[in-house]
């Protein structure tokens, strides 16, 4: 059973600022009063999960134990088909390998030379965890290829080679709006609401 939200605090298991924000303003009308990681001090723990959601619910627990409230953590990335889901939970660290998203990108594109299959997908897994140590997942997904050249200066990190399924412009064409409406992101937050925020 998933367990409801009953109000009042709920830790933001991240030290994004930019992450911070977005979540405080998607929950405020929930009747939840967000703080952040970063706000308490917390300590970030080490992400050590193999999955989106195992790293998503390793930060959530760790921040509802240490603070005593609920807490609320994502993880995210992108996975390429013919890559076997590369790079994946690492998709931040690729980056930063490579020197920045614009080297990222070219990378993955010059190993997707050899296969047809250009498919990718982004991932957000979400995990609400209590201080007794009970959690629940969420997972959003958003289908497309990568393309390339890239297109687009919008969003950040992957958004000018991904561009979605159905759709003729990239996550980094998009108006920020139209990204919403779609994202893995906004996948995971919609079955977060409806299941642990629905009035
Ligand atoms: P994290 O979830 O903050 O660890 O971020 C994971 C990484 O996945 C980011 O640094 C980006 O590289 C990538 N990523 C996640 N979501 C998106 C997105 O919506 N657009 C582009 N890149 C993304």
């Amino acid at each position: 059973m998933t367990r409801r939200f009953e109000g009042g605090r709920l830790v933001i298991a991240s030290h994004n600022a930019g992450k911070v924000r977005e979540i405080a303003e998607l929950l405020a009308p929930l009747g939840a009063e967000v703080v952040s990681a970063a706000d308490l001090n917390l300590p970030e723990p080490e992400e050590t999960g193999a999955t989106f959601a195992e790293n998503a619910a390793l930060k959530a627990r760790a921040a509802a134990l240490v603070s005593g409230h609920p807490a609320l953590a994502d993880d995210s990335g992108l996975a390429v088909v013919a890559l076997n889901g590369a790079p994946g939970i690492h998709s931040a660290r690729y980056a930063k390998q490579a020197g920045g998203f614009e080297p990222a990108m070219e990378k993955l594109w010059r190993s997707l030379a050899p296969h047809t299959d250009k498919s990718a997908y982004f991932v957000c897994a979400l995990a609400i965890a209590w201080p007794d140590g009970h959690c629940d997942l969420y997972e959003g997904r958003v289908d497309g290829q990568l393309v390339w050249p890239l297109r687009g200066r919008n969003g950040f990190g992957f958004d000018p080679i991904f561009q979605p399924s159905s759709h003729d412009l990239t996550f980094g064409e998009m108006d920020p709006a139209a990204k919403h409406a779609i994202s893995h992101r906004a996948d995971a937050f919609r079955k977060l609401v409806a299941s642990a925020f629905a009035a």
